[in-house]
């Protein structure tokens, strides 16, 4: 088994982990960070990022990413390709298991894991990846201006995509599984009340169709039913809306997570319940989840993380 020490393990590379590893650094942590499984996290998975502060021409997702990246390398940030497959928080310094077998052990942990976006599971969502497809109207709703789009979800996350879209697009499609909205009734009304938002309940997708962007989905009604009846409708944008999963199964034998999965922190810190264990980013976060709050979170955990090694 081959076990290296350190003073601050970070698990994660989206703009939380990033910025925790640039404030750690340049406290003198000498931080160790583990990319995960998607380096660079959610946003090397989208185009245009026009709401980072500091791009006053936007940038890219992938070339933000290597920004912050690079940044947190400039100050000696360790950072590696690996996967951490296990976790000890009952011992100090606290452990954690990488898939190539090293075992970390840590004097403080930052856990930046992220969430994903949750897919239908059809293959074209894959094949119209960044060609139409979406899992955030707010990183790409700016591109289907005056455009026709869809955002599949009956929650409170599709009604506020849908609403943010129709501010947006000419039309708007919501295409919800059952015949109601799961969505609260503040946000139901809300969209209801918009013109420009057609819900087509009892709806499920089964396909997208495009020369090379999306110009369209198949949908079924009343999928199973005597009333099944196939269509199609058109749109530029498809938004997946179905909900988050955080990151999180690896931690959850420790760490207090709230009833869908996310990490609770304690009071107004980036503590989680057990000491030394820090949380930032989507992880932790199931409201804001953006790439700029996220980034704060990253920098909070790092500053915590410092104080606390420096109380012991
Ligand atoms: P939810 O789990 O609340 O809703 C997911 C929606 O997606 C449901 O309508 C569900 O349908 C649908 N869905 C799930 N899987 C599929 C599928 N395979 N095909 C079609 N539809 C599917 O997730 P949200 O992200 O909307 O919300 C998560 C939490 O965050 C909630 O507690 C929500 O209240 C909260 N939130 C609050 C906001 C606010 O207060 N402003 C904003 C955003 C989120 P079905 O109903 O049939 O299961």
């Amino acid at each position: 088994m081959n076990a290296e020490s350190t003073k601050c393990l970070i698990i994660g590379s989206g703009p939380a982990g990033y910025t925790a590893a640039i404030y750690a650094s340049r406290a003198n942590l000498s931080p160790i960070l583990y990319e995960g499984l998607q380096p660079g996290g959610q946003l090397t998975i989208t185009t245009e990022v026009e709401n980072f502060p500091g791009y006053p021409d936007g940038v890219t997702g992938p070339e933000l990413m290597e920004d912050l990246r690079k940044q947190a390398a400039r100050f000696g940030a360790d950072m590696r390709q690996g996967i951490v497959t296990e976790v000890n928080f009952d011992v100090y310094p606290l452990e954690a298991t990488i898939d190539d077998g090293t075992v970390i052990k840590a004097e403080s942990v930052i856990i930046a894991t992220g969430a994903s976006a949750k897919y239908l599971g059809i293959s074209d969502e894959q094949k119209y990846n960044g060609l139409g497809v979406s899992a955030c109207a707010t990183c790409d709703g700016f591109f289907y201006r005056k455009k026709t789009v869809a955002v599949v979800g009956g929650g409170d996350t599709a009604c506020e995509e849908a609403l943010y879209l129709s501010n947006l697009a000419a039309k708007v499609y919501l295409i919800v599984r059952k015949d109601y909205l799961r969505a609260s009734q503040v946000m139901q009304r809300r969209v209801f009340e918009k013109d420009n938002i057609e819900v087509l309940f009892n709806c499920n997708t089964v396909g997208l169709f495009g020369e090379e962007f999306v110009e369209g989905a198949h949908l079924v009604e009343f999928k199973g039913t005597d009333k099944e009846r196939t269509f199609d409708i058109a749109i530029d944008g498809f938004f997946l809306a179905i909900g988050h999963k955080p990151n999180t199964d690896v931690f959850s034998k420790y760490i207090n997570l709230d009833e869908t999965g996310y990490i609770k922190l304690e009071g107004n810190t980036s503590a989680t319940n057990v000491p030394g264990v820090f949380a930032a980013g989507d992880v932790a976060d199931p409201r804001y989840r953006q790439a700029i709050s996220a980034a704060g979170m990253g920098c909070r955990a790092a500053l915590d993380a410092e104080r606390f090694l420096a109380s012991k």
